[in-house]
């Protein structure tokens, strides 16, 4: 196939950072934009689905929030336990402090938004290679030779996107969970389980519904390979064996890796911005990488709009989008470093230990929600 399309901006990628820039485009009266996915929609994605208060901002001011509400379960609280086994309960009380939205359901709302505002949107486009020409980006084509050509080129591809420019800097969680019905757990509480055989990641249990919870482990390859399926079975077995033996499992475990880096770096080129995971803006220790994907997402949208409608430079543009990028993210990646050579210390034993007093527990909760 031969064909081709012209757009003032193509976006390859319809996950939350594609989305998000497509759905913010349209907010800011920018016309002419096509989303492109490997996949048409609704489509599954291997996620925990936890979204923090600055993913709920963010999903605020995309007008998507309300939306997303009424599909998401809402989390007042957190189980954690320590690499030591002990346990700890923090709770916002009546307040929701964070949901969780299967991201089926979470993408598609997004994209629902983008599409009344006038994106258009290509399912089944894979992209393959971006079109260059005169050293820079003009746009995108597919496996199947179809092109897009535009004059910005956002790329939003997430985990295994390599149409960003390289970076040395790239480093890699290893991931895999699975869902289940009929687990036992705290109604509206999510879980963290630093165990030692994970650290200085975690496992955790995200309660999707009051039936329904995925429950999942991240962890570092450091020299040799471990057997994913099987670390995952020790965890469960250690962890949740007791709670899992009336539970159903709904469907296979899923396996995914999760890119990250401590820089931000290397986010653009002539006519190209890269968003999201694909720029390896997630966060360092928790693998968080919604909320970062979409307000990447809208952070370029707005660049691109000073572009489109106020007559800013190319170049002047792209450079704010990196600032804005790096003063939004940089600080809590860094604390993200931070945490993970804490959490392999006695520190949050300890932190838990002290939890028993008001002023520890107030600040423990503070640190827990600003990661
Ligand atoms: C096991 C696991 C659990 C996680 N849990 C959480 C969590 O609880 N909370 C959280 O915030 N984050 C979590 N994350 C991280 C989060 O899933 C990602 O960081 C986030 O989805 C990144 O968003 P994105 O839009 O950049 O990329 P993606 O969501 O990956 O979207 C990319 C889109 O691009 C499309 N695409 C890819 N390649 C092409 C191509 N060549 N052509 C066309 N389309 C293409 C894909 O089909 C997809 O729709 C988890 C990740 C994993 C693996």
């Amino acid at each position: 196939m031969n064909e081709q399309k012209r757009a003032d901006i193509v976006i390859v990628g319809a996950g939350p950072a594609g989305t998000a820039a497509a759905a913010h485009l349209g907010q800011l009266g920018v016309k002419n934009v096509v989303l492109l996915d490997k996949h048409d929609f609704p489509r599954e994605k291997t996620c925990g689905s936890g979204i923090s208060p600055k993913g709920i901002e963010v999903l605020r001011s995309l007008g998507v929030w309300e939306d997303v509400r009424r599909e998401a379960y809402p989390i007042h609280g957190l189980r954690l336990v320590t690499p030591e086994g002990r346990e700890a309960y923090q709770s916002a009380g009546d307040q929701m402090a964070a949901v969780v939205c299967a991201r089926r359901v979470l993408d598609h709302l997004i994209l629902k938004r983008a599409l009344d505002s006038g994106v258009e949107f290509v399912p089944f486009f894979t992209a393959d290679s971006l079109i260059e020409e005169g050293g820079r980006v003009v746009g995108v084509r597919a496996k199947d030779g179809r092109e897009v050509r535009a004059r910005f080129t956002l790329v939003a591809g997430g985990t295994h996107c390599r149409l960003g420019p390289e970076r040395d800097s790239r480093r890699m969680i290893q991931a895999i969970m699975g869902w289940w019905e009929g687990v036992p757990f705290r109604k509206g509480h999510v879980e963290m389980v630093f165990d030692p055989m994970v650290l200085p990641y975690y496992g955790w249990l995200f309660p999707e519904s009051d039936e329904r919870v995925n429950i999942g482990i991240c962890y570092e390859e450091t020299g040799t390979k471990r057997n994913a399926r099987e670390l995952f079975q020790q965890f469960l077995d250690k962890q949740y064996g007791r709670r899992l033996a009336g539970a159903k499992q709904l469907g296979a475990w899923k396996g995914h890796p999760v890119a990250y880096s401590y820089e931000i770096e290397k986010l653009t080129s002539p006519g190209r911005i890269v968003i999201g995971e694909a720029g390896l803006m997630t966060h360092p220790a928790t693998a968080e990488g919604i909320y970062q994907g979409m307000k990447s997402g809208m952070i370029a949208a707005e660049v691109l709009r000073s572009v489109f409608h106020a007559g800013v430079p190319e170049t002047e543009a792209l450079v704010e989008y990196e600032r804005r990028c790096k003063a939004t993210f940089r600080l809590s990646f860094l604390g993200g470093g931070l945490f993970r050579n804490l959490v392999k210390t006695p520190a949050l034993d300890w932190l838990v230990r002290a939890s028993e007093t008001p002023l520890v527990k107030h600040t423990a909760a503070k640190i827990i929600a600003a990661l």
